[in-house]
């Protein structure tokens, strides 16, 4: 079969490659569509740190079931529509155990550690797959871009009454930016691309934005929480000034999240964060629980992922178009057909 391969940093080659073997509690399943993600960018352009060349990327995956035991299929048949939870742990690590299978200390990422899924057929395994026959391939490709910012909306224990932050409004933030209006929150994004924000405001219908390099960013946030702070705080950047603004940013009694991730350290007045009795917390990747959730938002209109499909591209067309798609301006999601 037909696999693209990111061969070095800029070089997709197109490659021959044997047919996947059905392996135990596994299914065989075809690829129909792949979201395109911050981190396939990063690595087609070599900056993605303790990345292995060649890779097969492609993580955020909407797939059909073509093969699976049927004494072991949790559930599922062939010809099922699933999404796919490509973070493949071992179930027996102390994480694992402790329900947190999206940090298992021995996490591989299928098209980041491992290779992924730009390629016709793949073998998964059975507890990976998420099923949603209510919703298309583009949908289902992308839960999982959408999980990884619910789980941050989770690890915050964000209500309906309360007020959120949200510092960057790429996809990253855009998924947690959704999952907190599906719960009811008043949501404020801030970011510095004035054309990201006027989407959040038109389309996404945020309650308000903020340039985060404005002079009088923080009275105006002071002004929109009525002379407060909000109670949560999410960075979705990775970026290290807004990232260790947060601290100043958070109401006392808040919470902070780090989605972004910051390959440096962090420092903080730890005054400042014993005043305000702030707890900080990372989230990384999603659990099983959270895919279930996003799908059920998605299927009932709560989550409406149609205007973060901006680009369309067929995998055959990767090699020579991938380079030229990523840097259009206005790119939010571009969609791989397969
Ligand atoms: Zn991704």
């Amino acid at each position: 079969m037909k696999t693209i391969q990111l061969a070095t940093p800029g070089a997709f080659a197109s490659i021959e490659e044997p047919e996947p073997q059905r392996g135990d509690n596994e299914a065989l399943v075809r690829v129909r569509r792949i979201g395109v993600c911050g981190t396939d960018i990063h690595a087609f352009h070599g900056r993605q740190p303790f990345f292995d060349y060649p890779r097969v990327l492609g993580h955020e995956l909407g797939v059909e079931i073509l093969e699976i035991d049927a004494d072991n299929a949790a559930g599922l048949q062939v010809g099922d529509r699933c999404s796919v939870e490509p973070y493949l742990n071992d179930n027996d690590s102390p994480a694992s155990r402790i329900g947190k299978s999206n940090c298992c200390e021995q996490l591989e990422v299928l098209g980041v550690h491992t290779d992924g899924g730009m390629r016709p057929l793949l073998s998964l395994p059975v507890e990976k797959l998420h099923k949603a026959n209510e919703l298309t391939y583009d949908q289902l490709a992308l839960i999982e871009t959408i999980c990884i910012g619910a789980h941050g909306i989770e690890r915050s224990g964000l209500t309906a009454n309360e007020t959120i932050l949200v510092l960057g409004s790429g996809p990253i933030g855009l998924g947690a930016i959704q999952f907190a209006l599906s719960l009811g929150s008043r949501v404020i994004v801030a970011d510095i691309n004035e054309e990201r924000l006027a989407f959040c405001r038109d389309t996404i219908k945020v309650h308000h934005t903020l340039k985060a390099d404005a002079p009088d960013f923080e009275s105006r946030l002071t002004e929109l929480c009525d002379g407060a702070l909000p109670q949560v705080v999410l960075d979705a950047t990775g970026n290290r000034f807004s990232m260790q603004r947060t601290f100043s940013l958070t109401a006392h009694g808040g919470r902070i999240v780090f989605l972004g991730l910051l390959k440096g350290e962090i420092a903080f007045d730890d005054p400042n964060f014993h005043k305000r009795e702030l707890t900080l917390m990372a989230s990384r990747n999603a659990t099983p629980d959270t895919f279930k959730k996003v799908i059920d938002a998605v299927k009932s209109g709560a989550i409406d992922t149609k205007p973060w499909m901006t680009h369309r591209l067929a995998l055959e067309d990767v090699p020579d178009q991938f380079e030229s798609t990523i840097a259009e301006p206005g790119l939010i999601k571009a969609i791989i057909e397969v």
